[in-house]
């Protein structure tokens, strides 16, 4: 990880602590570099032992508290019609919607067929909406996923695809780790290691603040299996590059 802040210390054992504050709190300048570079720590979101102690209603009644407090600490007036109803619409939001799938209750339940028609080529959905948000600065990140699987003997109904994906894009997120998580949970479900997953987004973070860059998007990707070998990946690719057919 590159660190690369005015505070630098000479530590003696190799490692370096730049920009980490006095009192084990980060500072203002390694906050924005590490949400800037989104990194990621580990495959699976990171989540406390007890993040489930809460009921959802508890969870919508306290964040309504804490947002009205930023909303107030911002300075806006919250007997104004319009903004009166923020606090409790953004913990509904952040509970009930966008953050749902943090709660493995929300887990689509996902029904394996038998390959009746003993289909064993690759199947591809492509163009599979993404609406995440990124955990670094909790903005929206928006693209769209593709995924592919080699059947193993058992097949899935096609919008559990979308479904796996949506349940994954449902928390504070990373694009590395969103991928990594729907090609494993696609695995698991499929029983199979033949499985790819493309991912192509725009991350408002990068659009809206810090270099505002409009344009770039950004693109990760997990083959396994079978996906591995190259003329594999580049027949899903040339499928995935074709022009969608309209309705
Ligand atoms: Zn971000």
């Amino acid at each position: 990880m590159k660190l690369n802040g005015t505070s630098s210390s000479t530590p003696s054992n190799g490692q370096t602590f730049t920009g980490i504050h006095k009192n084990g709190n980060y500072n203002d300048e390694l906050v924005d570099e590490l949400g800037d570079d989104h990194g990621t720590t580990s495959i699976d979101t990171p989540m406390r032992e007890d993040a489930f102690d809460l009921d959802d209603d508890l969870k919508v009644d306290l964040i309504e508290e804490h947002f009205r407090e930023i909303m107030n600490i911002l300075g806006l007036d919250l007997t104004d019609d319009s903004l009166k109803g923020s606090p409790r619409r953004v913990a509904k939001m952040y509970v009930k919607e966008i953050f749902s799938g943090l709660n493995p209750d929300n887990k689509p339940a996902s029904t394996l067929f038998d390959n009746k028609f003993q289909y064993n080529e690759m199947l591809v959905e492509k163009d599979i909406t993404v609406q995440t948000y990124c955990e670094h600065h909790f903005v929206p990140i928006i693209g769209k996923a593709h995924v592919a699987y080699i059947s193993s003997g058992k097949v899935i109904g096609l919008s559990k695809l979308n479904r796996i994906v949506d349940y994954f894009c449902k928390r504070p997120q990373v694009q590395e780790r969103l991928t990594i998580q729907i090609a494993n949970e696609l695995k698991r479900v499929l029983e199979t290691e033949d499985v790819a997953v493309i991912i192509d987004a725009k991350h408002l973070c990068v659009s809206t603040r810090g270099v505002r860059d409009l344009n770039s998007t950004t693109i990760t990707s997990s083959y396994s299996g079978k996906f591995e070998q190259e003329s594999t990946r580049q027949e899903l690719l040339r499928y995935v590059a074709q022009p969608s057919v309209g309705l």
